[in-house]
């Protein structure tokens, strides 16, 4: 028998286009005081395609809002002494106001000192240590932009988090660790009580089947099954995966990390995929640009 869905949509499309409306004032406010719109550039080293299709989407996403938005493409060959030295160039260059290195970056480029390398105050993905840091601390500074766009997911529809337990699923440096740190901190959406599990984790369905508002950026396709899933449970799905579809035009449909039907019949809330997180994730990059625009 077919799973039917009785979860409300976290529907990240709309929302985004609600702060997409707002960001979209400030960006004119920000030009009629300044003379100049918000400008974001967006680096991508290599043809990988999934890099290349977000990064489009980032740069056209600036466009509705009234950004200017600048691409920068290197071929797979740069080498880390040469993309380092963009990097210090974008840090210099008063025409900007924040800028994104698009990962993953080939296997020959240390990642790490390629994020070290860009100034915090122009760090809109919110990946330097300092913004890490601020963000641990409760300061000020750029969240993000994955986890802080969940957050402002769940704020659109009023979730409710206070005292909630909440699993998060992966502890990535970009989406879950993060993810753990902001719903635990004293705030809204947050004072959570949070449990991180990771591969290491043992028996993960235990600990899913507490959770009163679950998490998961595992990067594996359709790894939650509802029996993982607490009934009445607020279900955010960070994963997406080009799964191969002869019968579809395009030749391949997106899966998440959560089996979406039957998880759906159990849930309260959930994300779909496509059309929850990721809007949020490009969302939020603008929100952090407009933000490093306005100081
Ligand atoms: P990573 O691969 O960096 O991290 C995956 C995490 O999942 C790791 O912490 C890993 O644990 C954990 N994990 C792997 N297998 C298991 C398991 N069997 N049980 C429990 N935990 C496990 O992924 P990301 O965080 O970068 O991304 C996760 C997913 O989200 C991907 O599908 C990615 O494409 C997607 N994504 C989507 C975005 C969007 O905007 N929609 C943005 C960013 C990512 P360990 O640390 O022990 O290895």
């Amino acid at each position: 028998m077919m799973d039917v869905a009785t979860a409300q949509i976290l529907d990240g499309k709309r929302c985004s286009e609600a702060l997409k409306a707002e960001i979209a004032k400030g960006a004119a406010a920000v030009k009629a005081d300044r003379g100049r719109a918000p400008h974001l550039a967006a680096v991508l080293v290599g043809n990988d395609g999934a890099s290349r299709t977000y990064v489009e989407a980032k740069v056209k996403a600036c466009e509705a809002v009234g950004f200017r938005s600048t691409l920068i493409r290197r071929p797979e060959t740069t080498t880390e002494d040469d993309l380092l030295h963009l990097v210090q160039g974008l840090n210099a260059d008063d025409t900007l106001d924040g800028f994104i290195v698009q990962l993953p970056l080939p296997s020959h480029i240390r990642e790490e000192r390629v994020t070290l390398a860009v100034d915090p105050r122009k760090d809109v993905d919110g990946f330097h240590p300092v913004n890490i840091g601020n963000m641990v601390l409760g300061h000020d500074g750029f969240l993000p932009a994955t986890p802080s766009g969940i957050c402002e997911l769940l704020k659109h529809y009023s979730i409710e988090t206070a005292g909630k337990h909440c699993v998060v699923v992966g502890r990535s440096n970009i989406v879950g660790t993060p993810m753990s740190i902001l719903m635990s901190r004293n705030a809204y959406p947050g004072n959570c009580t949070v449990t991180l599990a990771h591969s290491r984790t043992k028996d993960l369905g235990a600990i899913t089947r507490q959770a009163d508002i679950l998490i998961v950026a595992v990067g594996r396709p359709e790894f939650i099954s509802a029996d993982m899933v607490k009934d009445g449970a607020v279900v955010v799905d960070v994963g997406i995966h080009r799964i191969e579809d002869a019968t579809r035009k395009s030749g391949f449909r997106l899966l998440g990390d959560v089996r979406y039907n039957e998880v759906a019949a159990k849930a309260t809330w959930i994300t779909p995929v496509p059309g929850g997180v990721g809007p949020m994730t490009i969302t939020s990059l603008l929100l952090n640009t407009l933000k490093a625009a306005q100081r």
